[in-house]
Formats: C-alpha cells, sequence, structure tokens
C-alpha cells in the first residue's frame, strides 16, 4: 500500500522559505469592506489605526493593492527557529481509514507557543521594536496567541501585558505561566485595571469573560501608555498576511512533487491560519490559474460563518475598536460555558468573509464531541496530539476521505494542523469522562444578539 516516491514529511530547505508574505487581497476584484471609525461610520484613517497600532502594521492593514510585503531579514532569522514546517502525508490515516484520498496536513505545532500564532507574533513584535516602542498589549482566550507573543517580545526585550480571559487563566495555569517565563505580564480579564473592565465587571459581576471583552481593556491599556501599541493575534489583515508564509510553504512543498490538492481544508476562529493556508491558492483561484475547494470548519456553538449575517459590528465587547463587515454573531455573544473547543471569537476575518460572500469559499460547522472523537483518532493514528481548534479541520478531512473511498474518488486532501493540544487536557479529560456535551444555539439566542448590531449604513 505505501509508496515511497512522496515522503512522510516534505521539508524544504531554509533557502526555499518564502522572502516575502503575499497579500490576497491583492489579487481580490471585490475587496473586503474598509475599517470604519466607530463614531463617524467613516473609513478609518491610517493616522487614526496608528494611534492603536504601529505604524507599519497599520499600512499592511490598509494595503489592498500590494501583492508581496518582503520578509525582513530579522523575521525570517526568527522563523528559521522553528520554520520550514512540515508538510506531512498522512499515510497511516489513509491507510486506517481504507480511502483512496491522499491525506497531507501542514504542521505548525513545533514550537513552544504550539502553534501558528507565533508567525506573526513575531513579525508584530518586530515592527514596534522598530517604532522603538516599550511594547505591546493583547488579548488572549485559549493563550496561544499570549504565549506566542511572550516568546516575540522576549526575543526582541519588549515589554508584553496580555489580557487573559478569566476562565483560560483559571483554567489554564500552565500556559499562564509560559507566559510568565518569557517575562510577560498576565491579567484575568475583566480586570478592575481598566475603565472598560470595571464597567463590565458592574455589568457583569462574576463573569467568566470573553475575548471582545479582553481586546477592549488591551486597546484602553494601550492608548493610555505612552511607547504601546495594541496587537492583535487573528482576524485582521495583517495577521493573515504573515501567516501566508504557511500556505506559501505548503506550495513550494507540492510544487516540489508535482500535487496539486483538490479540496482544502482550516479550522476558522478569526480566519488567520485558514487565510494563511490558502492565500497562494487561493490567489490562482482569483486569477482563473487553478480551482480549489476550500472549506472552513467552525464549532456549532460558535458559528460565525455558517449561521451569523454579514454586516459591520464591532471587533470587541466594549466597542471601543472600529467597525469591521464580517460574519458576526453579535459583539456580545459568549459560547456557552460548556464550549472546549476553542475557536470563540464572535466574528471572522473581513477577508475570509468577503471570500465566503462570494462564494470562493464553502464553510461548515461540527459538534465538539465529533471533533474530540476525531482528534483521538488522530493521535492514535498519526502520533500528533492535536489541539482543539486544529482538530475541527481533522474532523471534516476525515469525513471528506471517507466520502471518497464511498465514491472511489482520488482526491488529494489538504488540511491545517495549527497546533498541539498539551494544555487542552482538561478538555480532553471531559471527553474521556463523557461529561462533554455539544451545544448549539438556538435561532431565539442568535436573534437576540443580532440586534445588538451597531446601524450602519451602506
Ligand atoms: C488561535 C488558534 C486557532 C484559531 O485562530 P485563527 O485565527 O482562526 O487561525 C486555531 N488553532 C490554534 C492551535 C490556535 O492557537
Amino acid at each position: 500500500m505505501i509508496t515511497e516516491k512522496i515522503p512522510y514529511k516534505i521539508y524544504l530547505n531554509e533557502n526555499e522559505m518564502p522572502k516575502a508574505w503575499y497579500n490576497l487581497r491583492a489579487d481580490m476584484k471585490q475587496k473586503p469592506a474598509p475599517l470604519l471609525n466607530p463614531e463617524t461610520h467613516q473609513p478609518m484613517q491610517a493616522s487614526e489605526l496608528a494611534e492603536v497600532f504601529c505604524k507599519e502594521l497599520v499600512a499592511q492593514e490598509l494595503d489592498d493593492n500590494t501583492p508581496f510585503f518582503e520578509i525582513p531579514q530579522d523575521i525570517r532569522n526568527f522563523y528559521k527557529m522553528y520554520r520550514p514546517s512540515p508538510l506531512v502525508r498522512a499515510y497511516c490515516l489513509e491507510e486506517k481509514l481504507d480511502t483512496p484520498a491522499k491525506i497531507y496536513y501542514k504542521f505548525e505545532g513545533n514550537n513552544t507557543s504550539g502553534s501558528h500564532k507565533l508567525n506573526s507574533a513575531i513579525a508584530q513584535a518586530y515592527y514596534a521594536k522598530k517604532q522603538g516602542l516599550k511594547g505591546v498589549t493583547t488579548e488572549t482566550g485559549a493563550g496561544q496567541w499570549g504565549t506566542a507573543l511572550a516568546m516575540a517580545c522576549s526575543y526582541l526585550d519588549l515589554d508584553c501585558k496580555v489580557f487573559m480571559v478569566k476562565c483560560s487563566y483559571e483554567q489554564k495555569p500552565f500556559r499562564r505561566e509560559v507566559m510568565r517565563t518569557y517575562g510577560a505580564c498576565v491579567t484575568p480579564s475583566p480586570s478592575m485595571e481598566t475603565t472598560v473592565g470595571q464597567k463590565i465587571l458592574a455589568a457583569h459581576p462574576g463573569t467568566s469573560g470573553s475575548l471582545g471583552c479582553a481586546i477592549s481593556e488591551a486597546v484602553e491599556k494601550a492608548v493610555s501608555n505612552d511607547g504601546y501599541r495594541y496587537v492583535l493575534g487573528s482576524v485582521l489583515n495583517q495577521v493573515l498576511l504573515h501567516q501566508s508564509v504557511i500556505g506559501l510553504e505548503a506550495k513550494t512543498a507540492f510544487d516540489k512533487y508535482h500535487v496539486k490538492p483538490d479540496i482544502i481544508i482550516g479550522c476558522a476562529g478569526g480566519g488567520s491560519n485558514l487565510g494563511g493556508l490558502i492565500a497562494p491558492f487561493m490567489g490562482e483561484k482569483l486569477r482563473g490559474e487553478a480551482d480549489y475547494r476550500i472549506i472552513a470548519v467552525e464549532p456549532a456553538s460558535c458559528p460565525s460563518l455558517t449561521r451569523g449575517v454579514y454586516a459591520y459590528d464591532f471587533c470587541d465587547t466594549g466597542m471601543v475598536c472600529p467597525l469591521s463587515k464580517m460574519y458576526t454573531l453579535g459583539s456580545d455573544f459568549i459560547p456557552s460555558a460548556n464550549h472546549a473547543g476553542g475557536l470563540r471569537y464572535h466574528g471572522m476575518s473581513s477577508t475570509l468573509s468577503e471570500l465566503y460572500h462570494q462564494g470562493l469559499i464553502e464553510a461548515t460547522s461540527v459538534n465538539q464531541t465529533e471533533v474530540f472523537e476525531a482528534a483521538e483518532y488522530f493521535a492514535k493514528v498519526e502520533g500528533i496530539l492535536p489541539a482543539p481548534e486544529s482538530s475541527h479541520a481533522i474532523r471534516i478531512a476525515i469525513d471528506e476521505a471517507v466520502r471518497c473511498k464511498e465514491s472511489g474518488e482520488e482526491k488529494t486532501i489538504l488540511f491545517g494542523l495549527t497546533g498541539t493540544g498539551y494544555f487542552d487536557m482538561k478538555a480532553y479529560e471531559k471527553f474521556h469522562d463523557k461529561e462533554m456535551e455539544d451545544y448549539i444555539p438556538t435561532e431565539e439566542e442568535l436573534a437576540a444578539y443580532r440586534k445588538n448590531l451597531p446601524k450602519v449604513e451602506s
């Protein structure tokens, strides 16, 4: 069965790593809608954004036309510590599933932060340092982004202030300690340290926090402290740009062996790994050079693409951030407390939202028990203990491979294995003890959140 033609792991050489990030928006005819000022509803100007974000990152954020951005040498050097990441041919999984499908995954978990987030963390920290800033503030949910940013900041000697969603802060003490090992200051959110945190606590005493709320606190902290800017680990155009290294490496590796994927699958929280993984492939699709089926996978308990509306919304609960046009559940949406699988953000990258709106990508949602079944199956067969987030993609990759078995089609499937799950053993424990439940919000619940969308004339 197993042929040796394509190796288990396709590694690139250092000099085959991308020297420029690819900006997918350059090839989109219909561009993603611009960020709007939350008060005037006018497109955000670079000068306004520069109060919150680093200057060079603002330029990347607003640039819909430049296809390539050179990756500075210092960032490439940092990338070399843990990249290129392997493109793995999942021979064992194929054999176990007895499928004619060929399955590949791009593994981003081979670094201490345990996920792809480091690809953008180092870029954002680099530009902050270059601007002469003292430090950066951010939010973290499950903790992967905070960990990645703490690593990048410590490498560049920048101060790092992390607002960590309270329930994660309490449930994931080990991630918190990894961040502190790298010198970051970690505060559970909502906190009394910010005005917006105090307001949220007054309105919802005992709240376990949310990403949207932690974002508001981190932004406030940045704008009210000299020499600080805010950085965000997903959703933004700049983050998708940095994450394009994932797709560019995957494409180079495939090209070496003259392989072309038919189906590309990624989990979608804010959309950064999926946006990065598909970037060069979607570029070809947009230019009419090739076609790919692309599937975004989200949790049934936080279904922004599959059940959200395409509208302008706040990126945060405190409504201090710019408005972004995206598929959203409403900025005060908080997934059910029993949701353990990550991907909890209420909205979605505006680029992916626009591609989905145009029918260029598909989206599907999965229940968390099915996700953990896939996670465990994958761990046993391929050896890697996957992050719950990544396991959303594994679930659909397996389902597609099984469908190939039924139809006899030899499809080539690529999915993004975004990270490892060592810090998610509480969730695995719930699954093993059969305490994990599926929660699907009702139409009434979703409608109630939708009522609070800002009214923007388009
Ligand atoms: C953050 C994270 C995700 C989801 O974020 P995206 O921006 O949608 O990519 C997925 N997998 C892992 C391991 C993560 O840490």
